[in-house]
């Protein structure tokens, strides 16, 4: 199962939380990357703890959250 890729974050998608792949736009994949601290390799994801209420588009009818096509996620731990 994947787990959140960032810097002494565990969440894991089997606790519950959403895991959001990183852009395929490799120049937002890389401010991705550089927000998290961590080499990326492998399968990147980041839970859905990184991102800001502000990140994600309105609720949706189905409760599912969508991230903003430009989110970029702010909330890590330090
Ligand atoms: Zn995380």
């Amino acid at each position: 199962m994947p787990c959140c890729c960032a810097k002494n974050c565990r969440n894991r998608a089997e606790q519950g939380f959403r895991l959001f792949r990183f852009p395929a736009d490799e120049k937002r994949k890389q401010i991705w990357i550089k927000q998290c601290a961590k080499h990326p390799k492998g399968d990147l994801r980041l839970c859905e703890f990184h991102f800001d209420d502000s990140q994600f588009e309105n609720k949706r009818q189905d409760g599912r959250r969508k991230l903003k096509p430009n989110a970029i996620p702010t909330n890590f731990y330090k």
